[in-house]
């Protein structure tokens, strides 16, 4: 009887663990305006929440642009990061692929793969839902990963050549995270000499996203929004510098004093 009684519990709480389990993996998909997004039952009560980060995320994109996405894309909101590597290790080929902690989303032509942004806190590190500015800024920085791939002769950004300092300079930049706290860590380096030789190093190291973001700050400055746009089609650092008119060493040069004058 004890032992019979033991079996029962054992299956009632594995029977409502698969039922748990299998509840979180059920997706739900709803469209919104040029895109649709999935998410688990674990976001049924957040999703409200979410669609006001997209939303705005995806108007500060098109304001910045001057134009609309071309193409309709897909969100998805994963419920853990086992889920999201999984994604990841089918889109890149890669069945080992294993994210690190600071690494919550990604955006191509097609889709933006997230966690689930109040999953971060006990998720990652680096990123807290706590923090709406920061939520809303990164957010935005993958649409803007969206709406490049999307004029870009690389879309899912597999092809590219010298060009990742540029693909994430203008995600920090076009979201608002070239705030000013970067720019005076890339003006504290620059006076201690600590800066990179060559662009394709710039997204590296902890200033990565100052670096690379004030260097489309500088293009942007100089050259004009509707240049910046042009170059978006670009996935080699040749085509750029050819379509700006100017060497690595010069478009470095002028990026220093740039910085210097700020
Ligand atoms: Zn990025």
């Amino acid at each position: 009887m004890h032992i019979k009684l033991k079996t029962i519990c054992i299956l009632f709480l594995g029977l409502l663990f698969l039922s748990c389990h299998s509840q979180r993996d059920i997706w739900n998909t709803y469209e919104q305006g040029g895109y649709h997004v999935s998410y688990t039952l674990l976001d049924q009560h957040n999703i409200k929440e979410y669609e006001t980060y997209f939303t705005k995320g995806k108007r500060r994109v098109e304001a910045f642009f001057q134009s609309p996405f071309k193409d309709h894309f897909y969100i998805n909101i994963h419920p853990s990061r086992v889920s999201l590597d999984s994604t990841w290790q089918q889109d890149w080929g890669m069945p080992d692929f294993k994210s690190q902690c600071w690494m919550v989303a990604s955006g191509t032509a097609a889709k933006l793969d997230i966690i689930s942004p109040k999953q971060w806190d006990s998720l990652a590190c680096e990123h807290s839902y706590s923090n709406p500015i920061h939520t809303q800024r990164l957010i935005t920085h993958e649409l803007v990963h969206v709406f490049h791939g999307q004029r870009n002769v690389s879309p899912d950004f597999s092809d590219l050549t010298g060009m990742d300092w540029f693909v994430e300079g203008l995600a920090t930049y076009a979201s608002g995270q070239c705030d000013a706290t970067r720019v005076s860590e890339v003006k504290n380096a620059l006076l201690r000499n600590e800066i990179p030789d060559t662009l394709s190093t710039f997204w590296s190291g902890k200033l990565r996203y100052g670096l690379s973001g004030t260097v489309v700050m500088y293009l942007d400055a100089r050259f004009g929004r509707e240049k910046l746009s042009s170059l978006l089609r670009y996935n080699n650092l040749k085509d750029l510098l050819h379509a700006l008119e100017v060497t690595e060493s010069e478009l470095l040069r002028d990026w220093r004093d740039y910085i210097n004058a700020l």
